[in-house]
């Protein structure tokens, strides 16, 4: 059986959701029984997202092989529950670096280096990859951008062309577009998205599918102009309404048999089956809609002002309140306006507390002074990645009372670095030289709330870290009676999680749980501070 390809593409205007469009189609294929991979290419010069700020990137995301990726990888990951690699993350920097490296070597053995076959063969020979890395029956690569982006044009001109390659049946284009609202003659206007098609087709792409996104529904009048114009079948027009649960999004292209449609028309008819059961996402939205609890959960980060920059932990925050009936509200602290003597004002109004990863020392103190206030007021406390780092370093200072306890991050020259650079190859296995990336292994102290919620011993978590815990100061830290060593690594025993004793929820991890969590398979971790912080409030 052939691999089937869907390209999904975006006009009018950038934030349409054509991430979640494609994720929701995605999940419905996957539950019609087929294989399905996805993928993104962004159009921007960076090699990868890894070191874009996260005030204009919003979050980085990595996925279990250590790829620093898109944050809308995560929406992927989270709908159709499928591990990405890193075949899943392109960006033009990474096209024209390898490009231009294979020049530099002199592959091309004299030729001229031009946009059109270079750069389009390479794209398509990362389409390639996906199909035989991932071995699946259905891939879908979303263009990142909108049509008309001089950067996004060799994507286009190359997926134009893998159609030619690849056959008619065997690929499909899924084109997203805006609909507006204009209030004062109370009218949906279709020009846009004619505009937008007209582009397209002055690449050479005629969509296979329209998907409107709109804050009123597009009758049926508006449905014909579109097909018309647009020089697509009538029933190959769906709409995407605004909504106020993302996963409506699924069952509402479902019930517009959008997944049938695509199926036909990809000749894969075979595959489409009647009945695939979309109860699991129907009783998570009505249970969504009838939560009868309430939490408030502060995040004490330093990039606060984006809130995409910790979208995969506020999901992970939700999923979890969902498990448990409630709705979470976030509180955004922003780290450099706290200090010891307003952390209280701040924190006493929420019932617990993430203290996410970061990076640099702008607003470690206000991260340190909310620590020490959850920890001396049994506030329930996540802490991940910097979160751990700090959690370490506030007790090592205040409890353990290490003087100048810090990290070689915070201060190369603190007297005691209990949180270090190691060496990239650490006691023979490779910690990535400059950055932990990806999945590791984690054994669980079967004495530890971490084990209890995890249900299991040994657990596998996603990293994305330089430093480490300093093994030399486990000792001390051990000889604290409230200290638990919850969780190590079992090749380097590096300290993975660790807890305090006698608490309500204390628990910091090296790892991003955040990156696992699933809708419908909220994460241990977010769990157990989510169920703490209902005890405390409701009990
Ligand atoms: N800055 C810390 C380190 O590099 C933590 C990184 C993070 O929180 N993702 O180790």
């Amino acid at each position: 059986m052939d691999t089937k390809f869907i390209f999904v593409t975006g006009g009018v205007v950038s934030s349409l959701g054509k991430g979640i469009s494609a994720s929701s189609l995605g999940l419905l294929l996957k539950k019609h029984g087929l294989k399905v991979f996805m993928q993104k290419f962004d159009p921007y010069l960076n090699i990868d997202p890894g070191t874009m700020s996260p005030y204009q990137h919003g979050e980085v995301f990595v996925t279990e092989d250590g790829t620093e990726t898109d944050l809308d990888l995560g929406h992927y990951e989270r709908f159709i529950d499928e591990n990405l690699t890193r075949e899943s993350s392109v960006t033009s920097g990474r096209i024209y670096k390898h490009v231009l490296d294979k020049e530099r070597k002199g592959d091309y053995l004299g030729s001229t280096i031009q946009v059109i076959p270079h750069i389009t063969d390479e794209i398509k020979r990362r389409i390639k990859l996906a199909e035989t890395k991932s071995n699946a029956d259905v891939i879908i690569t979303e263009i990142g951008g909108t049509v008309g982006d001089i950067e996004s044009l060799p994507f286009i001109e190359a997926i134009r062309q893998f159609r030619i390659e690849r056959g008619y049946d065997n690929v499909l284009f899924i084109h997203n577009t805006l609909v507006p609202y204009l209030k004062s003659s109370e009218e949906l206007k279709t020009k846009p998205t004619q505009h937008s098609v007209k582009e397209l087709q002055s690449y050479g792409i005629q969509p296979d599918v329209i998907i409107l996104r709109s804050e009123k529904k597009v009758n049926d009048a508006q449905k014909s102009k579109i097909s018309m114009f647009c020089n697509i079948a009538k029933e190959a027009v769906f709409e995407a309404l605004d909504q106020r649960i993302i996963y409506e999004i699924i069952t509402s292209l479902y019930n517009q048999g959008f997944d049938k449609y695509v199926l036909k028309r990809m000749n894969f008819e075979e595959k489409y089956q009647k009945d695939i059961s979309l109860e699991d996402f129907k009783e998570l939205i009505k249970n969504i809609k009838n939560l009868k609890k309430e939490l408030n959960i502060a995040i004490v980060g330093k990039y606060v002002e984006l809130h995409d920059a910790y979208i995969s932990i506020t999901e992970s925050l939700k999923h979890s309140g969902y498990k448990y009936d409630s709705k979470i509200n976030i509180s955004w602290i922003n780290s450099e306006n706290i200090n010891e003597d307003n952390v209280k004002e701040n924190l006493e109004v929420c019932d617990g507390v993430v203290i996410p990863g970061g990076f640099g020392v702008r607003g470690t103190e206000g991260k340190l002074a909310a620590i020490k206030y959850c920890r001396e007021n049994d506030k329930p406390l996540l802490g991940i990645c910097f979160g751990f780092q700090l959690a370490l370093i506030e007790y090592a200072k205040n409890v353990l009372h290490i003087e100048g306890a810090n990290s070689t991050e915070l201060d190369e020259n603190c007297k005691n670095n209990i949180i270090d650079y190691l060496p990239q190859q650490y006691k023979g296995i490779d910690l990535g030289g400059t950055m932990r990336l990806g999945a590791y292994d984690c054994v669980l102290n079967k004495e530890s709330l971490s084990y209890s919620l995890y249900e299991k011993d040994q657990i596998s978590e996603r990293h994305r870290h330089r430093y480490e815990f300093n093994n030399k100061y486990l000792d001390l830290f051990k000889n604290d009676p409230n200290f638990i060593v919850a969780g190590v690594n079992p090749q380097t025993n590096l300290l993975e999680i660790f807890e305090l004793k006698n608490k309500k929820y204390f628990v910091c991890c090296q790892f991003h749980p955040e990156f696992k969590s699933r809708p419908l398979r909220s994460h241990p971790l977010f769990n157990g501070l989510i169920k703490s912080c209902l005890e405390k409030k409701y009990e």
